[in-house]
């Protein structure tokens, strides 16, 4: 039997130049999905979603690096003063 339908996380990218979605993965270079396009013969790179994904690290990131140091103001200002 043969798998069909099942494609996670896969979603290809429409030509930049005629928007078809008739583009096939042509490759790749530096960590960027590059494809082609079969309707007008473009090649191009997948791009904008490696931005994305990169914005997006970066604000999850600074929002734990903000939880943390949140968490180890609360922790201190918190703590008994043992020193009596
Ligand atoms: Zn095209």
């Amino acid at each position: 039997m043969r798998k069909v339908g099942i494609r996670r996380r896969e979603s290809r990218p429409t030509c930049p130049s005629c928007n078809s979605n008739r583009v096939v993965k042509n490759g790749s270079s530096r960590g960027k999905a590059k494809y082609k396009c079969k309707a007008c013969g473009r090649t191009f790179y997948d791009a904008l979603k490696h931005r994305m994904d990169r914005e997006q690290r970066k604000r999850i990131l600074k929002e734990y690096l903000n939880r943390m140091s949140m968490r180890a103001i609360s922790r201190v200002e918190g703590k008994p003063l043992n020193t009596a």
